[in-house]
């Protein structure tokens, strides 16, 4: 699990790299408009890598409290196929297909 985690974060530093070097001025670039759409791919991958990684905290302090891989709607067991799927999943497969996006919070 740790080197999961360990991979994402080196992507997502990949990533953020990836946008700071985006961000230099490109002047005298002849192909400025695959620039601009290869930028706006990355920033979609960017923002995906960022919500990915906010999962990933939440599910780390899951571990931290004994939580992992159990599901947050219902208590049960979150399947081991699941898991590595997806590693921050924090529903079981049932609740996740039933409940939709967005857990309940309060
Ligand atoms: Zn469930």
């Amino acid at each position: 699990m740790a080197a999961r985690v360990d991979s994402l974060r080196r992507e997502l530093d990949a990533v953020q790299r990836l946008r700071s070097e985006n961000s230099d001025d490109d002047e005298h670039d002849p192909e400025g408009a695959t620039t601009s759409q290869l930028w706006s791919h990355s920033a979609g991958l960017v923002a995906d890598a960022e919500r990915e990684l906010s999962e990933l905290d939440a599910a780390l302090s899951r571990v931290a409290s004994g939580d992992y891989g159990t599901c947050r709607e219902c208590g049960g067991p979150i399947s081991s196929d699941r898991l590595e799927a997806r590693p921050a999943a924090a529903f079981c497969i049932t609740c996740a297909r039933r409940g939709g996006a967005g857990p309940r919070r309060g």
